[in-house]
């Protein structure tokens, strides 16, 4: 059960205060999963446009130090792509609440290099990783992401675990005729690897453009159809978007990310900030709010912080996906950082 919180200084009108911040270190990625991004022709942002390093570690300073925010999640595109991540990771982890308490540091990552950074991520900071996975197939893998590295993703995930990454957490896009019938698959799959299988709903941030909702698998069919073979329990729900389910039988447990079909926008706690320091409110928002310039051209601490809590009060209630106003964000899945 989650604990109680006061109000922090990022509160928007519905009363929600955001904690949790995701940075996107790249656009970049060394797959091309047809959810998320085109085959080619995809147009990257020049290097001079991506916030440094220490452009990036200045902001999560004033987000953790003056804005409340207590955990941050490094994604991309491929996060791991992106040269020295370690050291950025050590850059986060050194920082603390104005209570004194270390930052949550954790990873989104299609684990394709884990196999050879998973220690030294952890050494510097890292406590938590989510490992992308949409099919233990082999050639249903190539199919989805494009890429022939499954085996390179099941040695990152074993390698996660042994490195004392905790927890592991694989997160599994579910997609209607294409891995859909693998839902039990990852159930066991997650059983005996000891790690936990987060079923996601497909949102419309494909780069094709290609959604709809008839593609969608629900959270509440992927909980049947588990639940069905492994009997299974709800457990309370905290702030995170993720619905977990315990097996009964005590072999861990799973989640669902009802996006789609039961938004969790009512009890959101997240903001982001893209690679090239576009500040969003949600994953869907169609406004954004440019950090770069500011701090590229000598603005206060103060003058960043004022503005990321004027965008934050602005806030909406929610996306609309599946109502006749909703509209697509412009940038796709891997240009936002999911
Ligand atoms: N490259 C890393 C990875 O794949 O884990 C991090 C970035 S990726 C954009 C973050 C997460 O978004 C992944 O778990 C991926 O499966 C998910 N994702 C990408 N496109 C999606 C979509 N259209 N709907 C739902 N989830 C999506
Ligand atoms: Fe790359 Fe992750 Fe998008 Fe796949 S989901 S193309 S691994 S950014």
């Amino acid at each position: 059960m989650s604990q109680k919180q006061l109000p922090g200084p990022l509160v928007d009108t519905f009363g929600r205060t955001a904690r949790d911040l995701r940075i996107s270190v790249t656009d970049r990625c060394n797959f091309r999963c047809v959810y998320c991004m085109p085959e080619e022709g995809i147009q990257f942002l020049p290097r001079d446009e991506i916030l440094s390093y220490e452009e990036i570690a200045r902001l999560a300073r004033l987000f953790v130090e003056d804005l409340g925010i207590e955990s941050i999640r490094l994604t991309g595109g491929e996060p791991t792509v992106r040269r020295d991540l370690p050291t950025l990771v050590s850059m986060l982890a050194a920082l603390r609440t104005p209570a004194g308490a270390p930052v949550e540091i954790s990873l989104t990552t299609n684990g394709s290099s884990l196999a050879r950074h998973a220690g030294l991520l952890r050494d510097a900071g890292l406590t938590r990783v989510n490992v992308s996975l949409d099919s233990l197939r082999a050639d249903r893998f190539l199919a989805i992401t494009r890429r022939d590295a499954l085996a390179d993703v099941l040695a990152g995930i074993d390698a996660a675990v042994v490195a004392g990454l905790d927890p592991v957490k694989v997160n599994v896009v579910a997609v209607r005729h294409k891995n859909e019938d693998e839902i039990v698959d990852f159930a066991v799959f997650g059983r005996e690897r000891g790690v936990q299988i987060r079923f996601i709903e497909y949102m419309p941030l494909d780069a094709d453009g290609t959604w709809t909702l008839e593609q969608v698998v629900s959270a509440d069919e992927i909980v049947d159809t588990i639940g069905s073979i492994f009997p299974l329990e709800e457990v309370a729900h905290g702030a995170e978007p993720a619905t977990r389910w315990r097996y009964s039988d005590g072999a861990g447990e799973i989640g669902v990310i009802p996006s789609v079909t039961k938004p969790f926008c009512g009890d959101c706690d997240r903001v982001r900030m893209t690679a090239e320091g576009q500040f969003l409110t949600c994953l869907f928002a169609v406004d954004d709010l440019d950090l770069r310039h500011p701090l590229r051209h000598g603005a206060s601490d103060a003058d960043i912080g004022d503005l990321i809590k004027d965008a934050v009060f602005g806030k909406w209630s929610g996306h609309r996906i599946g109502r006749v106003d909703f509209v697509r964000p412009t940038r796709s899945m891997s240009q936002i950082g999911g």
